[in-house]
């Protein structure tokens, strides 16, 4: 997944070095100054709220969509375990109602009242 696609992104470059020391090539986000991935346990909260995914609390890759503390799967995320089988199920509740949210707004903005929507649904 290329960074650059995130929401919440500048157009400066993160300000951290990988772990080989090459300078990390992904966009700060705005007002973090750093990616996701180098971003300060202190502002980690907010640059997770900008980018909309979450950090592993244990290392400093992605975490699996819906899992609760965010783990990656390495730490407990991995496919088949309970944890992985937890974050799924609320990962697709989320989807659901995201969805939702989604058909709303489409049904606004096209005009058709909610009332109706409702009863015909
Ligand atoms: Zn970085
Ligand atoms: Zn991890």
């Amino acid at each position: 997944m290329r960074f650059t696609d995130w929401p919440g992104t500048g157009t400066a470059r993160c300000g951290d070095t990988t772990l080989l020391g090459w300078p990390c090539l992904n966009y700060e986000l705005i007002g973090i100054g750093y990616c996701l991935h180098h971003c300060p346990d202190e502002l980690l909260a907010e640059a997770e709220a900008l980018c909309g995914y979450k950090r592993c609390r244990k290392c400093r890759q992605f975490a699996v969509k819906g899992s609760d503390p965010p783990r990656c799967k390495r730490h407990g995320c991995n496919r088949g375990s309970m944890q992985r089988r937890n974050a799924d199920m609320r990962a697709t509740a989320i989807e659901i109602a995201e969805q939702a949210l989604g058909l709303r707004k489409r049904v606004k903005k096209r005009g058709i009242p909610v009332e109706r929507l409702r009863r015909a649904g």
